[in-house]
């Protein structure tokens, strides 16, 4: 967490926060208000911290830095749908969304820069993968948002109610700069996300699942998109490492961890015309999701240039919902937003600035950040 030869605070968690402050012979109480500062006043500038004294300051310019996201590039849709592009160190960039949607408001953050899965209909991983995201460079997407309002304190006037990790990469391949983020994200010092509305994506890392729950209890959505083992091989290739019948048991285990038993999984289907939206695959969806405590969300499939799958029409997706629905499960259809500014699904574009870079990829995902080579 350091750029140069100083320490980013941006990323840290406020344990760590009063372990770099006792570090550096100063008291822990002072990571709650430079949290504060950083995170609910946007104030980056240590002179600007008024609360802290003078020799303190000095102290901090010498060893310390916030080093937030360079946003090079912002757009908002005729929907509200706002969309920003960020470039991270190394030359890469990601985007990431904010959607609003009545009095909630949902960011859409990446994780990594590409992606490693390589899952069929998803344009992330035609790119490959280029590194891990810090745990700064995830927290500064949510810093970014929380004041792209004009909010003077994000804790009295907050735009962001909501994060999700469905943007580009597997949160559960960068483990740990996951759940610090997370944890920075609803520490009450800063951003006080409630953990039911922060959600981790997942295409389904068993192990890294397994060890989640004794970390965190954040909501959990598993990328599912086929209800048999020989389907989901060929869309997302990590199931022949893990195959459903295990990832439906980490599944049930994480939320058996939760204190809170009524909480559920959101199980997450992209729907391509075709391949996994007849009613034969409806009918095994609901039966395999019978004991898992579960919600789920269909996506219509968001077509790019370098794939050959469709979107299926909209009578074989209500068709497919109203399967789910009248089994009992709660089931939405994940609409498209923020087209005419390119921050639909399938329409991010990043740019991506090292030997992995390959031809232009759209990047799926809902909501989302994404991160595309166009060089
Ligand atoms: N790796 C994590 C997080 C990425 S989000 C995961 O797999 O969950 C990925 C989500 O984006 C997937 O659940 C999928 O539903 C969606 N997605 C990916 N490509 C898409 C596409 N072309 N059209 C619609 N949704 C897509």
């Amino acid at each position: 967490m350091t750029s140069g030869n100083k320490t980013n605070l941006l990323g840290m968690t406020r344990l760590q926060l009063e372990d770099f402050f006792a570090s550096i012979g100063e008291k822990r109480f002072r990571a709650s208000q430079l949290m504060k500062w950083v995170h609910q006043l946007g104030v980056s500038d240590f002179d600007q911290m008024t609360n802290m004294s003078k020799p303190l300051r000095e102290k901090l310019k010498s060893v310390a830095e916030v080093c937030l996201p360079e946003v090079t590039y912002e757009s908002t849709s005729s929907d509200g749908t706002r969309k920003w592009v960020m470039q991270m160190e190394g030359g890469s960039s990601i985007e990431t969304v904010f959607i609003p949607d009545g009095d909630r408001g949902t960011l859409c953050v990446s994780s990594q820069i590409g992606c490693s899965l390589d899952c069929s209909f998803c344009s992330t991983g035609k790119q490959g993968f280029n590194r891990n995201l810090s745990a700064a460079e995830i927290v500064g997407q949510l810093w970014v948002a929380a004041r792209a309002f004009g909010q003077q304190d994000v804790s009295k006037e907050r735009s962001v109610t909501n994060v999700v990790f469905m943007g580009m990469g597997e949160p559960l391949l960068n483990f740990d700069n996951v759940v610090a983020a997370c944890t920075v994200m609803m520490e009450d010092f800063a951003y006080g996300i409630s953990k039911r509305r922060l959600t981790v994506s997942t295409a389904g890392l068993v192990p890294a699942l397994d060890r989640l729950g004794d970390v965190t209890d954040v909501s959990l959505a598993v990328s599912l998109h086929a209800p048999n083992d020989t389907l989901r091989n060929e869309l997302v290739p990590l199931n022949k490492k893990y195959p459903i019948s295990e990832l439906m048991t980490s599944c049930k285990n994480y939320l058996a961890k939760l204190p809170d038993k009524h909480r559920r999984a959101t199980i997450e289907y992209t729907l391509i015309a075709g391949v996994n939206d007849s009613p034969e695959l409806a009918h095994e969806l609901v039966d395999l999701l019978k004991d898992v405590p579960c919600k789920v969300n269909l996506i219509p499939f968001n077509p790019f240039p370098q794939s050959n799958y469709q979107r299926p029409s909209r009578n074989a997706v209500m068709r497919f919902q109203k399967i789910l629905s009248d089994a009992g499960y709660v089931t939405t259809i994940r609409t498209t937003r923020g087209d005419d500014i390119d921050a639909a699904c399938g329409q991010l574009v990043g740019r991506v600035a090292d030997k992995t870079r390959r031809s232009a990829r759209y990047i799926d995902a809902v909501n989302v950040t994404g991160e595309e080579s166009r060089l």
